[in-house]
């Protein structure tokens, strides 16, 4: 299941395949887990189907009559399309399997394959391509939820602007790991092509992030390592 803020669907997963058998077989089986499954039996037809309707993760035969799975697949991915493509190969074809991850195939497969690997490929694949967003962090006495956007140390409410909050977020993600001034300025300023200025910005932050974290208690969490960057670790 897939919930996005309209509601939970199932996930659509569209198969290439042309031997009519595995297909089906694919079909059944996936249908079964829960997925929603399209086939398409060439590659035009599967290059259309993904085009025109929106699918979580293709799995793509490379042996197809026509366009051939690389080409399709090429194809989806000079367009621009990310969705995940698990490819399916002959055993031999070690050539296909390398073209397939140049050409941008995220997994591959080799025929013939057990079923619960396949599946096991898919929810790897479906997991990658949508990763859970933490949406609570506590770390010694602190807590941080994202969803009311509220921060409590030791159940005292600490009120942060939306850059500390986000900052802190970023360090409780990364608790107990260095984080440098490099990371704060990529992940949480946005700015990949860092200036120096930013190093000053970032500085005054994590200040004030300090004084409203750390100053009113015993313990301090927002650690200075010097020439490297910070870290959230609780010290006495
Ligand atoms: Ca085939």
């Amino acid at each position: 299941m897939i919930c996005e803020e309209e509601g939970c669907r199932a996930v659509r997963i569209l198969v290439v395949e042309d031997e009519v058998k595995v297909a089906r077989a694919l079909k059944e089986g996936l249908e079964r887990e829960g997925f929603d499954v399209a086939v398409a039996e060439t590659g035009e037809e599967g290059f259309y189907r993904v085009n025109a309707e929106g699918f979580d993760l293709i799995v793509l035969d490379v042996m197809l009559p026509g366009r051939d799975g690389l080409q399709v697949l090429a194809t989806i991915r000079r367009g621009g399309m990310r969705t995940p493509v698990l490819m399916l190969t002959a055993r031999d074809a070690i050539e296909d399997r390398v073209q397939g991850l140049d050409s941008g195939a995220d997994d591959y497969l080799v025929k013939p394959f057990a079923f619960p690997e396949l599946l096991a490929r898919i929810r790897a694949l479906l997991r990658r391509g949508r990763p859970e967003p933490v949406l609570r962090f506590a770390y010694a006495d602190l807590e941080l939820d994202v969803v009311a956007r509220t921060v409590k140390r030791k159940d005292k409410e600490i009120d942060l602007t939306p850059r500390e909050f986000a900052l802190l977020a970023y360090l409780l993600d990364h608790h107990e790991q260095v984080v440098s001034r490099e990371m704060l300025a990529r992940d949480v300023w946005k700015e990949p092509s860092r200036a120096t200025p930013l190093d000053n910005v970032i500085d005054v932050h994590i200040a004030r992030l300090r004084r409203k974290i750390d100053d009113p208690f015993e313990s301090t969490l927002v650690q200075t390592i010097r020439g490297v960057g910070f870290v959230l670790r609780e010290e006495r």
